[in-house]
């Protein structure tokens, strides 16, 4: 959906995560520590997120899709093949789900 923002190296997901007392925080340049979040995918996503707002590209989205992106939970999504999932999935290849999928 949002494919073009996670192949920029500007993402350095492994600079910006930071894990403190289990819990995981996100730097960022507008918030210093987004979070905190309760698992590293989660932690993705917040910057996922906070990059495609701060960057303006939810304003290209259809409003329908927009409000799909920010209300997402990549922890809590049902939806069979979610495209947000499979892109935040591909972004952290080595987290470990905790979804609660069934
Ligand atoms: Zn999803």
């Amino acid at each position: 959906m949002f494919g073009a923002i996670p192949t920029r190296p500007l993402f350095e997901i492994e600079k910006r995560l930071l894990s403190r007392e289990g819990q995981w925080l996100v730097r960022t340049r507008e918030i210093p520590e987004l979070g905190p979040y309760r698992s590293r995918l989660e932690a993705v996503e917040g910057l996922y997120r906070h990059v495609v707002i701060c960057t303006g590209s939810l304003r290209k989205q259809e409003p329908e899709q927009a409000r799909k992106f920010v209300e997402h939970s990549i922890a809590e999504c049902k939806e069979p093949g979610c495209q947000l999932c499979s892109d935040l999935l591909a972004l952290a290849p080595d987290s470990r789900v905790v979804q609660l999928k069934a």
